[in-house]
């Protein structure tokens, strides 16, 4: 059986992050002209009430309940789909729950786990379910298999699951049939199942409705915590909720929401969007949904030169769309109008090739020269970047502000890591929205201390542009609560 542990908060931020989420959460969630005006943004996430009264105080409710029953990381604000936390002892013992999880992790070639934070991503809503009765039957997908492919079995999560749960983890070999089902009638309670990869049928990814019916048909009830394939509407994502009912979101989950969705919704001003990486292109629709909500918008990453050029500034062989100028200009001309401050990089850090031991040298950034091209933002712009984000209460980041794979190009992006470090240790609310923003503040070794690091990629950058999520959506409403 499972260790004797209630706890059912994120391992993944030390307490003292949470605690300090938490403490900014109270008067956020309280804010109801806040809420109200970011109710269309809401609304699209699936957030169907956060306009009404009685949803708002049920926020509010929630959040201080919370906080004296010790139920976990809902600290910014609190979404409204029905959670895990709300599932106790009496709806969860001798329950058949099926539990899709996120444990796509790296395997080395002798199929070795490389990085288990996705395991461990795992552990508070299996935890949660197993201590109060539940008897769990994870699924998962691994890799991206064509039909079943040894390689990627999910058996290797067998012995670190059962080492963090503290329990024998089974395993079935498939993840429906008729052996399955066996499986599942003599797990006893609080055990776990791990079903073989959901992958391994093609049916899957089409949503396949019958083989959604026959994943659901294991159990009695669903519980979704795959933030990264939350964007996709895969049958163990979004058609086995048709099926299942309640199908309710896991910690990790909510918690990702509560800080892209939430905190985002509804921040502690002044709010920065801090958004780089290679192309405008692919940014766009995160940079125009955050165009309505921040006060101060950085942009750094590949993407300035195409700011710069349709500024009229030459740009040297720096990366540029060509079609994207109008759309520069456009975006800053809807910043101008919103009354945001957006800040391009006042210096560059250049080089003659894109290569790790190119030759660089900073100039500013409407001197660059030909033949040369921009892989860094310079430290005047470090300096401006640090003052404008010394005063700030929320912060976002995604993308990185220069090509930090190469040491030379990563000083502008680290100053940045270690600039939010450093505020979120002074109570700013720090969020890392994904990708490649979280290898940057992990290669500096901060990412502990940030309020938040999302776990999704595609996931993460769908929620930041505003966008709903089809696993997110397919989940109950929470129920609100007379207060
Ligand atoms: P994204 O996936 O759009 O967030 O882009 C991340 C990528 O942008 C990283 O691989 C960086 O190397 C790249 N990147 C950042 N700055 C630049 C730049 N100035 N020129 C070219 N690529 C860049």
């Amino acid at each position: 059986m499972a260790a004797a542990t209630s706890s059912t908060s994120l391992s993944l931020l030390p307490s003292s992050s949470r605690q300090r989420a938490s403490a900014h959460a109270a008067p956020n969630c309280l804010n109801v002209a806040g809420l109200r005006s970011r109710a269309p943004f809401a609304r699209r996430l699936g957030f169907a009430g956060v306009a009404v009264d009685p949803l708002v105080a049920h926020v509010a409710a929630r959040i201080s309940n919370v906080a004296s029953a010790g139920k976990g990381p809902r600290g910014v604000v609190s979404m409204a789909k029905k959670s895990v936390g709300d599932l106790s002892a009496s709806d969860l013992k001798g329950k058949k729950v099926f539990v899709r999880a996120d444990l796509n992790v790296p395997l080395d070639d002798n199929q070795n786990i490389t990085d288990d934070t996705r395991v461990r991503a795992a552990i508070p809503t299996i935890k949660h379910l197993i201590n109060n009765g539940a008897k769990v039957i994870l699924s998962s997908h691994l890799g991206r298999p064509k039909g079943v492919t040894p390689k990627f079995s999910l058996k290797p999560l067998v012995p670190r699951l059962s080492e963090l749960l503290g329990i024998t983890v089974q395993k079935a070999d498939d993840c429906i049939g008729e052996e399955v089902e066996k499986m599942v009638a003599s797990l006893p309670e609080g055990g776990v199942l791990l079903l073989e990869n959901v992958r391994f049928y093609k049916e899957e990814e089409k949503n396949d409705p019958e083989f959604a019916k026959k994943l659901a048909s294991l159990a009695d009830l669903y519980v979704n915590d795959a933030f990264g394939t939350a964007h996709r509407a895969h049958a163990s994502t979004e058609g086995v909720t048709k099926y299942l009912k309640p199908s309710v979101a896991g910690f990790l989950l909510q918690k990702e929401l509560d800080y892209l969705v939430g905190a985002i919704a509804n921040p502690k001003r002044p709010f920065a969007a801090i958004v780089g990486g290679s192309k405008v292109s692919s940014k766009i629709g995160v940079i125009e949904s955050l165009l309505e909500k921040c006060d101060i918008l950085l942009l750094g990453g590949g993407m300035i030169f195409t700011f710069y050029k349709a500024k009229g500034l030459s740009v040297g062989s720096s990366l540029v769309e060509e079609d994207k100028l109008d759309l520069a200009t456009s975006l800053l001309a809807k910043a101008k109008a919103k009354g945001v401050s957006l800040l391009l990089p006042s210096d560059v850090v250049i080089a003659d090739k894109f290569a790790p031991d190119a030759n660089s040298k900073v100039v500013p950034s409407s001197a660059i020269p030909d033949g040369w091209m921009g892989l860094d933002i310079g430290p005047d712009s470090v300096k401006t970047f640090s003052d404008a984000l010394g005063t700030t209460k929320t912060v976002i980041w995604n993308g990185p502000m220069g090509v930090f794979e190469f040491d030379k190009f990563a000083v502008g992006t680290e100053a940045i890591a270690k600039k939010l470090a450093e505020l979120s240790k002074s109570g700013v609310t720090t969020i890392i929205g994904g990708g490649d923003s979280v290898a940057a503040v992990e290669k500096v070794g901060v990412a502990d201390v940030m309020s938040h690091i999302s776990t999704g990629g595609g996931a993460s950058l769908e929620l930041l542009e505003g966008k709903e999520l089809p696993g997110v959506l397919a989940l109950d409403e929470a129920t609100p609560v007379a207060v």
